[in-house]
């Protein structure tokens, strides 16, 4: 579907060369991972190599990718670029707003009328700018890029952070916040720290129970939550070449939930029969060419300790099926202890929802091996303890599954088929119960399952794993059945055991659809008009920031001294907040209210210094706005830590706050303030936190000759007339100097565009 052949083609014609020239500069074999990084460098080879972990590079994606939340704000401020179309080939993907509620047909209705303006604004933008749109109900992002997009040794970055999903099929994808798809689609570098490699060898072959979820299982119970940070895996060996493409997805997917930077796997034949089966031949073709370079060198993969930084074996023949859970996906017990662990821990033994599909786990291989445990259960004249929900991650899936008549199987056992869309696993679900506090049990095939995340439930404890496992779960409605051992008794009172899971790798008739739900944008866009409601309240078209007029700041009110950990959900919370998104004014309603003032140790409460009085942080931003009074936040370590989230950033710069003054910032966020024309700045004495006073007033007094590595000096006049004298130093180069006198980097690309 309207993938850009002539891209792939130009990415496959630059291998060869920097290939070679890389394997010159690090003077030994390489690793996939470095292949592709060093492919899609921005600008020339460098002089010597990157250091994992250290450098920050530049990179040049091949493709953007975006969902319906995160995509208002990303393309409100690509519309002021002055770009006539997206620099690199991008795609809008609506399903995230959709809500579960009483199957396909009826929610998705429900939807299309609740975010009927937000759909049209992105329909309507996505045409004028040459970005292809998927329509509510067309599917879930990653299934949908997997099955159109993604190709090997390519590189993407995606406004999700399951965006990783693609390394299934040989590329480098990477979830970012909308501020970096924005740089992407307006031509501009994307900078990464380098990462750290971690090779994850597969040896055997996975049999019985054991699907290539489990792989991905394990490696979190492995490597937790927090393992991944920085890395990107790799796998290889002969077990990765014998797991299916999407098979491969499914482990990339979850390889967000150790932290991890991206997952990917060499190019090989399942690769290309997957690319055969969705229809293009043409890359498989062009992969084929090429393919010496779409994988890691043999030496790396021979001895993978001389080459990654971490090593990890896992042999597949001997992989027990995992279920993860509850409260965090790291948690991995193996099916043959788990009766054990949910006795021993008390966890609500009874099962009441098993849940299966989701971008993580919804292929033709999933479902059919899903409907092989369904079938049986009929077979076998069991009745079905649980609730069954079914979410598919696409409508070529679907229309697929059901023409073979996996759907009818799900059917039979009572199975209710749900939008394609995220649906439960964002917490689009309105799950019928009448005590939303109740303790309870769900297993789904999903990646995150963290508190409240399915239902908004804090009890609610919901386990990961395979959606063999977890049909095989829901037929028995206990969290302590064990499908290999453990028998059921049926209708007729008879004991009956399940038996293997069979299924299908890729459809034998072949993938088919009626309607994908896929907009082509319009050749020339010039003539659109992107219309937005000026009383709406879900969406809002942006304004430039104001340039700096070269001045000093001077006669700044400090808004908050925060205390202690600053978040991005600090600054702007998610939560209800999430339906602002795309409306930058009502979003700001929420900035720093969850800040705690240094002065008083609550959050949301800040002295106005107008009145005297205390009030909520957004309102009294909003007085010192109207007043035409600038303002100061200041910060104490890590400040912006959390999210990629520009709002964070946007929200302040919008309100009217002109500087960031922190002990030290969350990298993502210095940048995101930067960008936004902001002044982050940062004590030059850490101690000089301690300076600052609630009834300042804080000026720049050199900041005219604001330049790289210069340290600024701040005056700090005290309620008793008294005067500090600080210095704060920043690490703005000459370019990011440039977006703060232009008022932010969109405005210099603008003025550049021009
Ligand atoms: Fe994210 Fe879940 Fe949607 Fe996948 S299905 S994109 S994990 S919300």
């Amino acid at each position: 579907m309207a993938f850009d052949i002539d891209m792939i083609r130009g990415v496959y014609a630059r291998y060869e060369k920097k290939v070679e020239e890389t394997r010159k500069l690090l003077n030994r074999p390489l690793t996939l991972t470095e292949k592709i990084l060093y492919t899609h460098l921005s600008g020339e080879m460098p002089e010597s190599a990157f250091e994992r972990g250290k450098s920050y590079v530049d990179f040049a994606p091949d493709r953007v990718a975006m969902q319906d939340a995160t995509a208002q704000m990303a393309l409100l401020q690509f519309m002021q670029a002055g770009r006539d179309k997206a620099a690199v080939p991008s795609t809008v993907h609506c399903d995230h707003l959709i809500l579960a509620k009483d199957g396909a047909l009826a929610d998705l209705k429900g939807a299309l009328n609740m975010n009927k303006e937000v759909f049209d604004f992105l329909s309507s933008v996505s045409n004028k700018y040459g970005i292809g749109f998927w329509k509510p109900g067309a599917g879930i992002i990653h299934q949908v890029v997997l099955e159109n997009y993604a190709f090997p040794g390519g590189m993407m970055i995606g406004t999700d952070s399951h965006t990783v999903n693609a390394g299934g099929l040989g590329m480098v994808a990477i979830g970012v916040g909308g501020a970096d798809a924005v740089d992407v689609m307006a031509g501009m570098p994307w900078e990464l720290k380098f990462p750290k490699l971690i090779g994850v060898k597969l040896t055997g072959k996975l049999n019985g129970w054991t699907s290539a979820k489990d792989v991905i299982l394990k490696v979190a119970g492995i490597l937790t939550v927090k393992g991944g940070t920085g890395c990107i895996l790799e796998y290889f060996g002969e077990g990765a070449k014998s797991l299916s493409a999407t098979g491969k997805g499914t482990i990339c997917n979850m390889g967000a939930e150790i932290g991890a930077t991206t997952s990917t796997f060499g190019y090989d034949e399942s690769m290309a029969e997957y690319l055969i089966g969705t229809e293009r031949a043409d890359v498989a073709e062009l992969a084929n060419q090429v393919k010496e370079h779409l994988t890691g060198d043999d030496e790396v993969y021979a001895n993978p300790e001389k080459y990654f930084d971490q090593v990890i074996e896992i042999n597949l023949s001997e992989l027990e099926p995992h279920i993860n859970g509850p409260f965090t996906p790291d948690r991995a017990t193996p099916l043959s202890q788990f009766a054990e662990e949910v006795k021993k821990n008390n966890w609500p033994k009874e099962l009441e929802v098993g849940l299966i599909g989701s971008c993580t786990n919804s292929s033709y291989e999933d479902i059919s091996r899903a409907a092989s445990v369904a079938r049986q259960a009929v077979d076998k004249k069991l009745k079905t303890k649980a609730e069954f929900t079914i979410t598919p991650g696409s409508e070529k899936v679907r229309y697929t599954v059901e023409r073979d008549g996996f759907l009818n199987d799900f059917d039979k056992i009572g199975g209710v088929v749900l939008a394609n869309a995220c649906g439960p696993c964002i917490g689009q679900w309105a799950r019928h119960t009448n005590d939303p506090n109740r303790a309870n049990s769900i297993i789904t095939s999903f990646n995150r399952n963290f508190a409240k995340r399915n239902d908004g439930n804090p009890n609610t404890h919901a386990f990961v794993a395979s959606p063999e496992i977890v049909t095989a779960f829901a037929i028995a409605g206990d969290l302590t059945f064990n499908p290999i051992t453990d028998t059921l008794v049926n209708e007729n009172g008879e004991q009956v055991k399940l038996d293997e899971p069979a299924g299908i790798q890729m459809p034998p008739k072949g993938f088919d659809v009626k309607d994908a739900g896929y907009q082509a944008p319009a050749k020339d866009g010039s003539s659109i008009e992107v219309v937005v409601d000026p009383k709406s309240e879900r969406l809002q078209l942006l304004s430039p920031f104001e340039p700096w007029d070269g001045n000093n700041i001077t006669g700044l009110k400090l808004l908050i001294k925060a205390k202690g950990k600053c978040t991005t959900d600090h600054i702007s919370m998610a939560g209800p907040w999430l339906r602002f998104r795309g409306h930058l004014d009502n979003i700001s309603n929420n900035m720093l209210t969850g800040a705690i003032n240094y002065f008083n140790d609550k959050s949301d409460s800040v002295k106005n210094q107008l009145t005297g009085e205390y009030g909520v942080v957004p309102q009294v931003q909003r007085d010192y706005k109207a007043n035409g009074i600038g303002s100061i936040v200041v910060g104490d370590h890590n400040y912006g830590e959390g999210s990629s989230r520009e709002h964070a950033a946007m929200e302040p710069r919008h309100l009217g706050v002109r500087v960031v003054l922190v002990k030290s910032f969350a990298r993502i966020h210095e940048t995101n303030l930067k960008k936004q024309g902001m002044l982050a700045l940062t004590f030059e004495n850490e101690a000089d936190y301690d300076k600052i006073q609630e009834d300042d007033v804080i000026s720049l007094i050199d900041l005219e000759s604001f330049a790289p590595d210069i340290p600024v000096t701040i005056e700090l006049l005290h309620a008793d007339g008294s005067k500090d004298f600080i210095k704060a130093v920043h690490t703005y180069n000459q370019q990011q100097i440039e977006w703060f006198r232009a008022g932010s980097a969109l405005n210099l690309i603008k003025l550049q565009n021009a």
